[in-house]
C-alpha cells in the first residue's frame, strides 16, 4: 500500500468538505490494508468513488478517504447474456464503452457518466428510466463486499443484507465487485419526442401521458418563472428503437459515433466551455439563460420528434465538463426532494414559491418519475422527484441551508424523501421523519453487528444519520 497524502476533498458541488488522508488502493489487498492502516492510526475511513455526490456523502474531513478509482477494473463479460462483472472503481463510462459494440447499454444511469460502479450502488442511483425500471440495486445480481473485520462476502437479492448495503452509502461494508444485468439495445439512437410546459400543470400531464409509451423521462424546470408560468419547462421523452428500426444498427454503436463533441462550434474546446457561463452566474444572468431555453425550446422543439445518441440523450450534463466551476468560488449544492404522486404538483409549486420569497430561486430544476423499491434506506417512492442547483455564496450560505430545511419540513409533511447522494443539508430530525422508523433501526443493527466500532463514517453520517440513530436508540 502507497503511503496516504494529505489532500483537500470535497463533495462535487465544492461547497462542503475539508482536509483529509487520501488513499487509492489498486488492489483488494490495498483495500485490506488501508482499514487496517485507519484502526492503528485511529482515524475513521470514509469510502469514496469518483466523487460525484454533490455533497459531503464522499468526504472524511479528518479521516482517512479511500477513493476507489484506481480499482476499476472490468472483469469478465458475457456478450451473450449481457452481465458484466466489475471492479467497484470502473466508472458508468468505462461499461457502457465496453459493452455498446455488443448491444448493451447498463440498465441505469445517472446524468454524467463519471460514478464508479461502486459509488452508483452504495447510492442507489436511478435514472430517468426510474418509474420502469426502479434504482441501479433492481438491476445487481452479486456483490462482493469486504467487512470491516476483514472477511469478504457475497450478496445476492436472497440475502436481506444485499437490500441494506444496496442504497446503504458505504456505511455498512466495502463494495469490491458489483455483477450487473446489463439491458439490451438494438441501435445506437433513441426516439425523442420534446413537449413544453407552459406550467407545473401541463408538466404533470405530459408525464401522465407519455409514462406509460416511453422508456426514458425527464423534465427541465425554468425555477425562475413565476405566476402562470410557474413550474415551466421542456420534457424529453426517449424510446428505444426496436429490432430493425435502423437497418444498419452497428454503425451508431460504436463508441466513436456516440462521443460527445469535443469542441464547441468546432473551435472552443470543450474544457472551457464552462467560461462562457461564467458572465450569467448570477440571477439575473441565469434568469437570461433558462428563459432563452425554455423560449428556444417552444419554438424550436415543441412537439418534435428527433433521433439522438444514448450518451447524448442520457450524459447531457458532460456535454460541458466541469460546469460546476461556472459556481466558483463558493461552489453549488443540489437539493433533490422526493414527493409521492398525490402531493407532488402542490409541493412543487409551494417549493418555487418559497424559493422565490427568499430571493434563491433555482439555476437548475430536473423533474422525474419514481416507482417504490425493496431497499432499506431507498429514496425511491411513487411519486415524482425534483432536483435543485442552488450556488452557494458566503453571504447567501446560511439563508439557503434555512430555506433548504423549510423545503425539508414541507416535503416530510407530505410524505417525501430525499437523496443521501444530492444532500449537504438534512438535519439528523428530518432523516428521522422521513424513513420509516423499523428502517433506520434495521440499518442501526446492522450496523452495529457489521462495524461495532464504528470505523466507517463519511461526513454525510455524522452530520445527518449518526445523531439521528442515536436519537431513536
Ligand atoms: C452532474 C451529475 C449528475 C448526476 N445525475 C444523477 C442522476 O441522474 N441520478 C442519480 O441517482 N444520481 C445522479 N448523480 C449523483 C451520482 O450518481 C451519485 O452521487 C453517485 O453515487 C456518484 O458515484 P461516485 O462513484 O462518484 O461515488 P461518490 O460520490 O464518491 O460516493 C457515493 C457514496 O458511495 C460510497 N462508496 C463509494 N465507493 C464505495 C465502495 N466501493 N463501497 C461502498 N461504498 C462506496 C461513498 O461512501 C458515498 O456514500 C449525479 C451527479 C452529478 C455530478
Amino acid at each position: 500500500m502507497s503511503a496516504p497524502v494529505t489532500a483537500r476533498v470535497t463533495g462535487w458541488g465544492m461547497a462542503v468538505g475539508g482536509d483529509a488522508l487520501l488513499l487509492q488502493p489498486t488492489t483488494l489487498e490495498d483495500i485490506r490494508a488501508a482499514l487496517t492502516y485507519a484502526r492503528a492510526q485511529g482515524l475513521r475511513v470514509a469510502l469514496r468513488g469518483a466523487g460525484c455526490s454533490y455533497g459531503d456523502a464522499s468526504c472524511g474531513t479528518g479521516k482517512l478517504v479511500v477513493d476507489f478509482t484506481r480499482f476499476n477494473r472490468i472483469l469478465e463479460f458475457d456478450r451473450g447474456s449481457g452481465v458484466i462483472r466489475v471492479q467497484a472503481g470502473a466508472t458508468i463510462g468505462d461499461i457502457w464503452q465496453h459493452v455498446l459494440p455488443h448491444g448493451w447499454w447498463p440498465p441505469v444511469v445517472s446524468g454524467t457518466m463519471a460514478p464508479t460502479l461502486g459509488g452508483a450502488v452504495a447510492m442507489n442511483i436511478h435514472g430517468k428510466n426510474a418509474y420502469r425500471v426502479g434504482p441501479i440495486g433492481d438491476h445487481v445480481l452479486r456483490l462482493q463486499v469486504l467487512l470491516v473485520d476483514g472477511t469478504e462476502r457475497t450478496l445476492t437479492p436472497e440475502d436481506p443484507l444485499f437490500f441494506a448495503v444496496i442504497g446503504g452509502f458505504g456505511e455498512l461494508a466495502v463494495i469490491t465487485e458489483v455483477t450487473l444485468q446489463l439491458k439490451h439495445i438494438y441501435a445506437g439512437q433513441m426516439d425523442v419526442d420534446a413537449l413544453c410546459g407552459s406550467n407545473l400543470a401541463e408538466i404533470f400531464a405530459i408525464f401522465d401521458d407519455w409514462q406509460d409509451r416511453s422508456d426514458y423521462i425527464v423534465a427541465w424546470i425554468d425555477g425562475f418563472a413565476g405566476g402562470t408560468g410557474l413550474g415551466r419547462g421542456l420534457v424529453h421523452m426517449a424510446h428505444q428503437l426496436p429490432p430493425g428500426a435502423d437497418a444498419n444498427p452497428q454503425a451508431l454503436m460504436t463508441v466513436a459515433a456516440q462521443t460527445l463533441p469535443s469542441r464547441l462550434f468546432g473551435v472552443i474546446p470543450k474544457a472551457w466551455m464552462w467560461v462562457l457561463l461564467w458572465p450569467f452566474a448570477n440571477n439575473l444572468g441565469w434568469r437570461l439563460v433558462c428563459w432563452a431555453k425554455y423560449w428556444s425550446g417552444r419554438l424550436l422543439e415543441h412537439g418534435k420528434r428527433y433521433r439522438q445518441g444514448h450518451a447524448a440523450f442520457h450524459f447531457l450534463l458532460d456535454y460541458v465538463p466541469n460546469f460546476k466551476f461556472a459556481y466558483k468560488p463558493g461552489g453549488l449544492i443540489q437539493h433533490q426532494i422526493f414527493v409521492p404522486k398525490a402531493e407532488a404538483q402542490r409541493v412543487f409549486a409551494e417549493v418555487f414559491r418559497l424559493q422565490h420569497r427568499y430571493g434563491l430561486p433555482t439555476w437548475l430544476a430536473v423533474m422525474k418519475r419514481h416507482r417504490p423499491d425493496r431497499f432499506l434506506l431507498t429514496h425511491g417512492l411513487d411519486g415524482y422527484s425534483m432536483a435543485q442547483d442552488f450556488a452557494v455564496t458566503a453571504r447567501n450560505r446560511q439563508k439557503l441551508w434555512q430555506l433548504c430545511h423549510e423545503v425539508d419540513a414541507i416535503v416530510t409533511a407530505a410524505g417525501g424523501r430525499f437523496y443521501f447522494a444530492k444532500d449537504a443539508t438534512l438535519q439528523p430530525d428530518t432523516v428521522l421523519a422521513a424513513w420509516p422508523k423499523e428502517n433506520l433501526l434495521q440499518f442501526a443493527k446492522l450496523r452495529q453487528e457489521l462495524d461495532p466500532e464504528g470505523l466507517l463514517a463519511t461526513d454525510l453520517y455524522d452530520r445527518a444519520v449518526a445523531p439521528a440513530l442515536r436519537k431513536l436508540a
